[in-house]
């Protein structure tokens, strides 16, 4: 097929292109390079553009015959979202309409969309299922809800094939290292304590140790980045008009803030000091997800099922690029 990967220089977003383009896909990649990374994009395939400009999204979609498309391009912080509110509406909700008025200007009709975990807020029910209430408790949440909502609508009226995939806590990085983890700042939990045991940190903060949980720190999902690629290319593949689905993308277990650390100690082979710090605001204390929906659907299984497998991949990948892409 010939898929265009909007946001495909970013994290995720590089790593399904590189799967999409084993496979025999004809990819392009559509970004803008705000907070992606050139160099994690195959030779001759990147289009520099915004998301909200309708007019050459749509002559892209056209010039490039586009099957379908995968959209990956947002913000994905929750704390700037909170501080930056009209940013997350403007990108992830008001830009991405354009992009879905392109495809309908140009008749392309399938599109995987990544959601997220944080549509559901706070759960109160573990695991997550995706008919547990959706009630999102930031901004970064409301905008991914919002378009999935659009794309119900999108679907029912105009025939879009969508499939949003509600990713839990992506992690790891491509098993050969060349591709990987690299935000400005960083924020994610394992790309830090790999940091500390390169020695580009004193210590990694632990967010706080009074949940209610075994041993007081937040427990998460952590699902392999090519374990998401994967899900992305089964998904576009089920896409017919009129199709409307949404899953959670996790492994089902859920590892506490003590456990990744001590995961990335035993794979670094350093001791990673730590510090307790206060919780940070709006972190529930469990996500985990019930993936079974994905499973039966999409005929996925996540290939990496252990946290050590996951932290390896990252490993190897901060090992050899200490500065990221600027290695
Ligand atoms: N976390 C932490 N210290 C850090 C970064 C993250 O204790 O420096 C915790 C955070 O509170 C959460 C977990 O690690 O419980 C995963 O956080 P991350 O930002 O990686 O992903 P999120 O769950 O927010 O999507």
């Amino acid at each position: 097929m010939n898929i265009l990967v909007i946001g495909g220089a970013g994290y995720v977003g590089s790593h399904t292109v590189r799967l999409l383009v084993r496979a025999g896909h004809n990819v392009t990649v559509y970004d803008n390079l705000s907070r992606g990374h050139r160099a994690c994009v195959p030779e001759g395939r990147l289009v520099e553009g915004e998301l909200s400009d309708r007019a050459k999204l749509t002559a892209v979609l056209v010039e490039k015959k586009i099957d379908a498309v995968m959209h990956f391009a947002a913000f994905a912080l929750v704390g700037e979202s909170v501080a930056h509110p009209a940013m997350y509406y403007q990108n992830n909700v008001t830009a991405t309409l354009e992009l879905l008025e392109a495809m309908r200007a140009s008749g392309v009709w399938r599109i995987v969309f990544s959601s997220t975990t944080a549509t559901y807020g706070q759960p109160e029910k573990i695991p997550i299922t995706e008919t547990t209430l959706q009630l999102p408790i930031n901004p970064y949440g409301f905008t991914k809800l919002a378009i999935e909502h659009a794309l119900t609508d999108y679907a029912r009226a105009y025939g879009f094939g969508a499939a949003a995939l509600r990713y839990f806590n992506a992690a790891g990085a491509s098993p050969d290292g060349d591709i990987g983890e690299d935000h400005d700042p960083e924020s994610h939990l394992i790309p830090i304590v790999l940091q500390t045991a390169l020695g580009q940190r004193e210590r990694i903060g632990i967010f706080g140790d009074d949940y209610e949980t075994p041993d007081g720190t937040c427990i998460r999902d952590y699902i392999h980045v090519d374990d998401l690629a994967d899900a992305h290319e089964r998904a576009m593949n089920l896409l017919e008009p009129g199709t409307n689905i949404q899953v959670n993308l996790g492994t089902g277990k859920g590892h506490s803030v003590l456990e990744v650390i001590e995961a990335c100690r035993q794979v670094s082979g350093h001791p990673i000091p730590t510090t307790v710090e206060a919780r940070r605001p709006g972190d529930p204390a469990q996500l985990v997800a019930d993936s079974s929906l994905a499973q039966r659907l999409l005929g996925w299984t996540p290939k990496y099922e252990s946290i050590d497998a996951i932290v390896k991949s990252a490993w190897k990948w901060h090992k050899s690029h200490p500065r990221g892409y600027a290695s």
